[in-house]
């Protein structure tokens, strides 16, 4: 398949998946799809309602008892099927994600599509694997699946954050129905193509897409929803926690991150800034572990500076079906307004701009934001503190490694971060020092089966490989 081919005019989905069926909405009027880098629509799903999320979960909670019991290699055989029927989609879900969000093909197709294929192959091994059973004295400790699984995802990586959630729940024995983000919607749609086509039994997923909240409070709130794992803002998944303790339900959050990333003195200083500022704007920003602080040392201070100038002045912004695009657009204009709220109130606070900024001629059409960079950015100043969630990266000297890690740890999110050292043994040492659930040492890559979440308000409970499952699992003592 031509992987630049033109999209399709307008795409258009018109049911919910209930019980293994394509259904009809109860109600409600469409939600409109855009495409961020022309403002134009080129897309349209049902508007779901809570009396569709009672059916789902009604079907949810009828497929649980066979699911939970079926033995873990056929589970697991089970989402191989799937693992091979989205495969099959890879090159139509990176366009779709091009399409409906703004990632740039050649990054939607390594990244958006590639990435959740790992993760899922990775499930399809674990899920094999039956739970481990412990004694402790005389009890027999034993992991059950937790039941009805509610799942919130956002727009940044769509089919990853879906996978994410659907796969080790489906690995647990659990049940699934999913409301993705409604300005994402089409990606989810070709997931359940895939559910649909790998012929999973009836009921074990289900989706509702619709607004959060409309289908999201109904999945949060459902008195018969016994899990309820979001991923998305840390204001949303406050709200959401707020509706499950009403009823003592389990939730994981994966929230909001302000991570730092710390070039010692005697780091590779080219590098650490390349990779640096690419993890800084992957996905025009939109990451929850962007490293959107810079920590540097002051005796490398100035050249780290130069160096940030000529990375991001290569930087080419616009169509994210030009293979020359490294930035696309922001999803929303809503999102791009925010980020140039940011950008003004830094200046206002007398950061000072070293690269990007509001003069910067980008696209008339569609929601595009230049690439910034601020240097001498106060530790405390709201451009250091806020998510900013586009592509704008604050640069903070420091005198000594206490000062780093004071500095790395002074905000409300512990999500991700990065040490660069010559030295691997005291890089390890500041890793170790930094609250937050993951830290990257000179680049180490992304690890699909570590275990992934925040410290802080960056969330509770952890995604992906083994522990990713168990976030799924009731804990049992039978004492004997
Ligand atoms: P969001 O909180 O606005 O929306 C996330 C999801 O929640 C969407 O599906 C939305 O429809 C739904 N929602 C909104 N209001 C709701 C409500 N009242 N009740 C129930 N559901 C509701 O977040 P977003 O704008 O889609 O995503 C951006 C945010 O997500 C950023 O803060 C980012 O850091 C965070 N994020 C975190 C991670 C992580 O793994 N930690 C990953 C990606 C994104």
């Amino acid at each position: 398949m031509d992987l630049a081919a033109a999209p399709p005019d307008l795409l258009v989905r018109r049911h919910l998946h209930i019980a293994g069926d394509w259904v009809d909405p109860v109600d409600g009027d469409p939600i409109p799809v855009e495409n961020p880098a022309t403002a134009e629509i080129v897309g349209q799903v049902p508007a779901g309602t809570p009396a569709d999320v009672d059916r789902a979960v009604a079907a949810a909670r009828a497929a649980f008892p066979d699911w939970a019991a079926t033995a873990p290699a056929e589970r697991a055989a089970h989402l191989d099927r799937l693992h091979t029927a989205l495969a099959a989609r890879a090159d139509e879900i990176a366009r779709t994600i091009a399409l409906e969000l703004g990632t740039p093909l050649k990054l939607a197709a390594r990244v958006q599509a590639g990435l959740p294929l790992t993760v899922l192959r990775g499930m399809v091994d674990l899920a094999a694997r039956p739970p481990a059973e412990e004694s402790v004295g005389n009890s027999l400790v034993v992991r059950e699946p937790v039941g009805v699984v509610g799942a919130i995802t956002p727009w940044n990586y769509p089919l990853h954050q879906v996978v994410a959630k659907v796969a080790p729940a489906l690995a647990a024995g659990c049940t699934v129905v999913l409301k993705p983000s409604e300005l994402t919607p089409l990606t989810a749609y070709l997931l359940f193509d895939a559910i649909a086509e790998a012929g999973l039994p009836a009921g074990v997923v289900n989706l509702v897409p619709g607004t959060g909240p409309v289908v999201g409070e109904a999945i949060a709130a459902h008195p018969d929803v016994d899990l309820v794992s979001f991923t998305g803002s840390t204001v949303t998944g406050r709200r959401i926690a707020h509706l499950a303790a009403d009823r003592i339900a389990r939730v994981a959050l994966e929230l909001g991150g302000k991570s730092a990333n710390l070039l010692l003195a005697d780091a590779d200083l080219p590098t650490a800034v390349k990779v640096g500022v690419g993890n800084a704007f992957l996905n025009s920003g939109q990451t929850c572990t962007a490293w959107t602080r810079m920590l540097v040392h002051r005796d490398r201070y100035d050249e780290a500076l130069d160096l940030i100038a000529q990375v991001v002045g290569a930087y080419r912004v616009g169509d994210p079906f030009d293979p020359a695009t490294r930035l696309g657009p922001l999803v929303s204009a809503a999102q791009a307004e925010r980020v140039r709220g940011h950008v003004d109130r830094a200046l206002a606070d007398g950061a000072r701009l070293i690269a990007g900024g509001p003069a910067v001629p980008l696209p008339t059409r569609g929601h595009f934001v230049a690439p910034t960079v601020f240097a001498d950015v106060h530790p405390d100043s709201a451009l250091a503190q806020e998510e900013v969630f586009g592509p704008v990266l604050a640069v903070i000297p420091f005198a000594d490694t206490d000062e780093a890690v004071a500095i790395a740890n002074n905000s409300r999110y512990g999500l991700a971060g990065a040490v660069w050292s010559a030295d691997g043994e005291r890089a390890l040492a500041v890793a170790r020092r930094l609250r937050t659930g993951q830290v990257d040492i000179n680049g180490g890559a992304f690890n699909p089966l570590a275990p992934f979440g925040g410290y802080k308000q960056s969330g509770l409970g952890r995604e992906l490989g083994a522990y990713g499952i168990d976030e799924f699992r009731e804990i049992k003592a039978i004492q004997r």
